[in-house]
């Protein structure tokens, strides 16, 4: 069964009914073949709520979300399909509120949906990126919201952790392939800028960076090294240059202003995995990325409790 819709209305007439969501959920899940979610045997029982598997040292009960991030959620699949054709599709995301009010749920459930969407656009095995003579961009930004602009509450509760007003700031480090794809980590301290760029990307790749003294060195280890100064207004110099990343800064930076309006350290990765699938996945249509997104979904489960832990 393959989705087909440009727009909102157009989805949720093809899901017109919870029933064809699950139809829809089931094929690209399993692929027509009712899978165990515990042992992975095929062809169990169909009981009045669910599966049972026929493995008999298995011979567990399971119904077609579990093991999902859809899992113990009281929401329809027609919410979360919404959901998830709205958070992927805004080139600059989509606020719990708005989404909230979009969908007619609770913005408590809609910022959880969302933060679970999230969870399944994690890369999940990512390799280095480049290889022999691409041109990877990269350079680091510096996101967070200036404490005194926060509520007394929440000033309150982030000095408590983080004593000075600086150290609510992120620093994010990002690189590009030209042309290709982009790849966003937030940095924890204790990982140097060379480690990072040597774990992300492949020594064959020609390499661009402003003139941070933190790559001189390991920029020898590339293919080449081109570097721009940004401090003397150079920004493009013939290939040299480094208005990819810049650009996909500019748009990360509107996203977590404008949208979310600032993000603390703890769930940055989660807004920047988001930012990056919608960045790599830019060709695709509405309803490709539509369907790549459901895959993911179906191995992944986030915890309420999980999301919240400090
Ligand atoms: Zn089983």
């Amino acid at each position: 069964m393959f989705a087909q819709f440009k727009t909102l209305p157009q989805l949720f007439d093809f899901f017109k009914d919870e029933q064809t969501c699950t139809e829809y959920w089931e094929q690209i899940r399993w692929n027509g073949k009712v899978t165990c979610t515990h042992c992975g045997a095929e062809n169990p029982y169909k009981t009045n709520r669910g599966y049972k598997c026929k493995n008999v040292e298995c011979q567990k009960k399971f119904s077609t979300l579990t093991g999902s991030i859809f899992e113990n959620s009281k929401l329809p699949l027609r919410t979360w399909f919404g959901a998830i054709y709205l958070c992927c599709n805004h080139k600059k995301g989509i606020s719990s509120l708005q989404l909230s009010r979009d969908l007619g749920i609770h913005q408590k459930s809609a910022w959880f949906l969302l933060h679970r969407i999230r969870e399944t656009l994690k890369e999940l095995a990512p390799e280095a990126l480049g290889g022999d003579g691409v041109i990877v961009e990269t350079d680091t930004t510096i996101v967070g919201g200036k404490v005194r602009n926060m509520t007394k509450k929440k000033r309150k509760e982030i000095l408590k952790d983080t004593p000075k007003r600086w150290e609510n700031k992120t620093t994010v480090s990002a690189y590009v392939e030209r042309g290709g794809k982009i790849r966003f980590d937030v940095v924890d301290g204790n990982e140097t800028k060379p480690a990072l760029l040597k774990k992300h990307v492949d020594t064959t790749s020609v390499l661009m960076t402003d003139t941070d003294k933190a790559y001189k060195i390991v920029g020898k280890e590339y293919a080449l090294h081109e570097t721009v100064n940004h401090e003397q207004d150079e920004y493009v110099r013939g290939a040299a240059h480094t208005n990819t990343i810049e650009g996909a800064f500019s748009l990360f930076d509107r996203m977590i202003i404008g949208t979310y309006h600032g993000v603390s350290k703890k769930h940055m990765q989660a807004y920047c995995n988001e930012s990056v699938y919608r960045y790599n996945t830019k060709k695709l249509e509405g309803n490709t990325r539509f369907s790549d997104v459901v895959l993911k979904c179906s191995g992944l489960r986030l915890r309420y409790n999980t999301l919240i832990a400090k």
